[in-house]
């Protein structure tokens, strides 16, 4: 008893200021964690970002540099400083920006600081394509058909690869992200110079010209598992999502769960996710993304962060995710096993982006008045108010309208009001796109694939 006890306390990371390393609604969304748990909190801000409102209700807020992220935002040595200067004891990195930057995880840390993440080891293992591809196969975990190595020089093993894969392939970048740094090829003719403009731009994006081919799902969905892990090895996983509704390869409404795929599906998938996170001793929270096609799920990546839409999850769940992030980095034990996890009802999150509805281009602007919907079941994450400005050096995502009903039609029935609730005027935003997509019959069906959302928007035009 006594020696189990010492464990835990020795694996205790105490920290009562959190720094919170990001900006926007997700800034704001983990203040209100941080102060449920009793804990102090740090905001950094921009230049442009100067009067953020999670500034005002944080018990320091700092300017760490001009509007340009590269110089505010994604400076580690200006975030390390400002967690110096208010004497911060964790970071929580959020979303984007440095949040899966390995040596940023490791940089907080040797600066004695708690990492609100994962250790930085299984940072680099899942940012690097190949080799989480290897770390999943060894776990059991689905992945698309496809060497789980680099792809070699020699022109004729590279055909023979992509024959034994059978056509179409894609040629993916080790290093990728961002939707980038991929090739689709469909036929041997096609196949070098393919390889030769990915390699190319691999090696001017990401740093690596490393690639490795895979098969190119046709018509897939795109279904993710949501992780929860300590650092005492416990893991578990809290359902899936439906993110399939993309454009660019951003996701623009979120689900939970998938429609259509029964329970007995998907938990060998889950356990495999649960079981690989201790194999690997991954700790915190992340996200393991599959395609899903023909009844199959295919691995493609790990993201080792919270994720956007992570409230969809919290709503089905009912577990505050970010809470329990932050008590896993605080080295407490999880508590709670898989047998206590249960999801409830029917979640849908809509992205609500500055952009104009037709050309999606951005648009910045002053807010000049705001309505947001309420009621039971709903949720609005943002930073945003009547009077907020929105500026045109971030993404354009201003708010996340999350609704939770019993079932998946009353969920879009209850967006559907929540859409037409919510009023963002003096700058142009994708609610008439959200509202329209909310009363078209294929998605109200389910189980939509990963290109209908960009073949509906060109059919509106
Ligand atoms: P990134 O890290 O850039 O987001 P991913 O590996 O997650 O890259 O892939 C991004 C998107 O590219 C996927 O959501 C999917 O739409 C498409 N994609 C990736 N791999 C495949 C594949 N093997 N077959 C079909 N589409 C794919």
């Amino acid at each position: 008893m006594a020696e189990s006890l010492d464990n835990t306390a020795s694996a205790k990371q105490s920290f009562d200021t959190v720094l919170i390393a990001n900006r926007g609604e997700i800034a704001a969304r983990i203040q209100r964690a941080c102060r449920e748990l009793g804990l102090k909190t740090v905001a950094i801000c921009s230049e442009a970002d100067k009067h953020a409102p999670y500034g005002k209700t944080a018990d320091g807020f700092l300017c760490i540099g001009p509007s340009n992220a590269a110089k505010s935002y994604l400076n580690q040595d200006a975030i390390l400083l400002a967690a110096r200067l208010t004497g911060a004891g964790a970071v929580h990195p959020g979303y984007g920006f440095l949040s899966e930057s390995a040596t940023f995880s490791k940089e907080v840390e040797n600066a004695g600081l708690v990492f609100i993440g994962p250790e930085a080891s299984s940072i680099a293992t899942m940012g690097d394509k190949i080799s989480a591809k290897r770390a999943m196969v060894g776990a059991g975990v689905p992945c698309v058909p496809g060497p789980d190595t680099s792809l070699p020089g020699d022109s004729v093993a590279v055909e023979r690869i992509a024959q034994e894969i059978g056509y179409p392939v894609i040629i993916k970048a080790a290093g990728g992200g961002g939707g980038r740094g991929m090739r689709v090829v469909r036929e041997i003719d096609a196949l070098h110079e393919a390889i030769a403009l990915t390699r190319e731009e691999a090696r001017q994006a990401f740093g690596s010209p490393e690639l490795y081919m895979e098969k190119f799902l046709e018509q897939p969905r795109h279904i993710e598992i949501q992780v929860l892990c300590d650092a005492h090895c416990n893991a578990v996983w809290l359902g899936h999502r439906d993110c399939s509704m993309q454009r660019r390869h951003q996701k623009v409404v979120e689900e939970a769960p998938a429609p259509g795929i029964a329970p007995d599906v998907i938990r060998p998938v889950g356990m495999a996710c649960a079981k690989a996170c201790r194999q690997i001793g991954y700790r915190g929270v992340g996200t393991f993304e599959f395609l899903y096609e023909n009844g199959a799920f295919y691995f493609i990546e790990m993201n080792t962060r919270l994720q956007v839409e992570h409230p969809v999850t919290e709503m089905t769940s009912g577990i505050d995710i970010v809470h329990a992030q932050i008590r896993t980095a605080q080295g407490e034990p999880l508590d709670l096993r898989q047998g206590d996890v249960r999801c409830d009802g029917h979640s849908f999150e809509c992205r609500i982006n500055a952009e104009d509805p037709d050309s999606f281009l951005p648009s910045a602007g002053l807010i000049t008045d705001l309505a947001l919907p309420e009621g039971p079941g709903i949720r609005v994450d943002t930073h945003i108010h009547a009077g907020y400005r929105v500026s045109p050096y971030y993404d354009s995502l201003i708010a996340k309208l999350i609704v939770h009903a019993p079932t998946r039609a009353k969920a879009m029935a209850k967006m559907r009001e929540a859409l037409a609730a919510t009023r963002v005027e003096g700058i142009s935003t994708n609610l008439p796109v959200l509202r329209a997509l909310f009363e078209d019959e294929a998605f109200a069906r389910g189980e939509t694939d990963i290109h209908y959302l960009e073949q509906w928007l060109r059919q509106r035009r």
